[in-house]
């Protein structure tokens, strides 16, 4: 069982090599953003409750985050792997999915950050909007999500740095140069 976080700010293209990285090694994605991107979409309760906070490019209540985990690791005991996209993005998402994989006899295997720097992120980010049309891509909403990855998320390195598991990656380049950069640092 190989469980790998994925990490690294907004528009790093942790989706992207995600599901690449799934679909080699056999794993499962779990893209947080797309689960509740899903919610709005068809107008749950879950949706109708986030749905502001996203469009403002703030995070999700870690209550509603790890609820939403649970139960992808309840229906997904069969499994061989996760690559995790999203998740987690602050020290108490990080500290209770150590205890929730425990209950499930797994642990994080590796996390591996993609590294890229702020001006390409920004552009990178602003271009997916325009693609996309994604409503928290916009520019204001940009800068506050970056916000919230050095604020809520980059203190996570440190916490996975004392526990040995911190790889990064430079995540500029091509798709395919970057994929195999990663699949480099990955032994399952
Ligand atoms: P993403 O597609 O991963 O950039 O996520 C889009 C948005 O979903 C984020 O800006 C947050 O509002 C919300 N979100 C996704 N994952 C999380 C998480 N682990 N914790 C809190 N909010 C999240």
């Amino acid at each position: 069982m190989f469980n790998l976080i994925l990490f690294g700010p907004p528009g790093a293209g942790k989706g992207t090599q995600a599901v690449k990285i799934a679909e080699k090694f056999g794993w499962k994605h779990v893209s947080t953003g797309d689960i509740l991107r899903a919610e709005v979409s068809q107008g749950t309760p879950l949706g109708l409750k986030v749905k502001a906070v996203m469009e403002a490019g703030h995070l999700v209540s870690d209550a509603l985050l790890i609820e939403i985990m649970e139960s992808v690791f309840v229906n997904n005991s069969d499994v061989k792997g996760f690559v995790l996209d999203g998740f987690p993005r602050t020290l108490k998402q990080a500290q209770e999915l150590d205890q929730m994989l425990l209950t499930h006899g797994r642990n994080v295997s590796l996390v591996l950050a993609l590294e890229v720097n702020e001006e390409e992120l920004v552009k990178r980010l602003l271009k997916r909007a325009q693609d996309q049309g994604r409503k928290d891509d916009t520019e204001e909403v940009v800068k506050n999500r970056l916000v919230q990855y050095h604020h809520h998320t980059k203190p996570l390195i440190d916490y996975y740095k004392t526990k040995n598991l911190y790889k990064e990656v430079f995540g500029e380049g091509s798709i395919e140069q970057i994929f195999d950069q990663l699949c480099t640092v990955i032994k399952p």
